[in-house]
């Protein structure tokens, strides 16, 4: 059976805008596995260690017949084709891949955890999948407008698509 899943892309290293771009290609090549909707790109702060260059960051909204599990290590497969090293914690990358949501799954795994622990708290999250999925309700019920009303909105700005086509920043 079909699932809707989101993910979250994430670059701040070796041509970001083209990192997420290669991988937005790479995950409408899965198998069982079709695009639906990407977001406009933001630029946002780092978190964690400053000293590292600015994050492009977006979302998409995929359906999939492919298990969570199996997504997450596809999504691990695209990161390492991207050459991630994962080195220090918080730290840059080439590639991030996140699972937000899965369905209306809640699963809580050591490899896996969803909806993303994380995605409350960053807007660099939290904005574009409002972009693409206005109405979303997580699997606890509240709904993401509420999330995103009381998430810090400061660090990103919205890029436009000449920006993320490296015409322009
Ligand atoms: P990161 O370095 O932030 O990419 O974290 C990668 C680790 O997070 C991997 O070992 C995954 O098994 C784990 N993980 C847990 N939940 C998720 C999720 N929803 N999406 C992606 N990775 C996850």
């Amino acid at each position: 059976m079909n699932e809707t899943a989101y993910i979250a892309l994430g670059s701040n290293l070796d041509n970001p805008q083209q990192q997420v771009l290669s991988a937005i290609t790479a995950l409408g090549a899965l198998p069982e596995t079709a695009i639906i909707a990407v977001s406009p790109w933001y630029r946002s702060t780092p978190m964690g260690p400053s000293d590292q260059p600015d994050y492009i960051n977006g979302v998409a909204k995929l359906t999939t017949a492919l298990s969570p599990h199996t997504l997450l290590k596809a999504l691990q497969q695209i990161e390492l084709s991207h050459h991630r090293v994962r080195k220090e914690h918080w730290g840059p990358r080439t590639l991030d891949l996140d699972i937000l949501l899965y369905g209306n799954l809640t699963i809580e795994h050591p490899d896996l955890q969803v909806p993303h622990p994380g995605m409350a708290e960053r807007n660099f999250v939290l904005r574009p999948l409002a972009d693409i999925a206005p109405q979303l309700v997580l699997p606890n019920g509240i709904q993401l407008a509420e999330l995103l009303e009381i998430c810090p909105s400061e660090g990103i700005v919205r890029l436009s698509s000449g920006d993320i086509r490296g015409t322009t920043g």
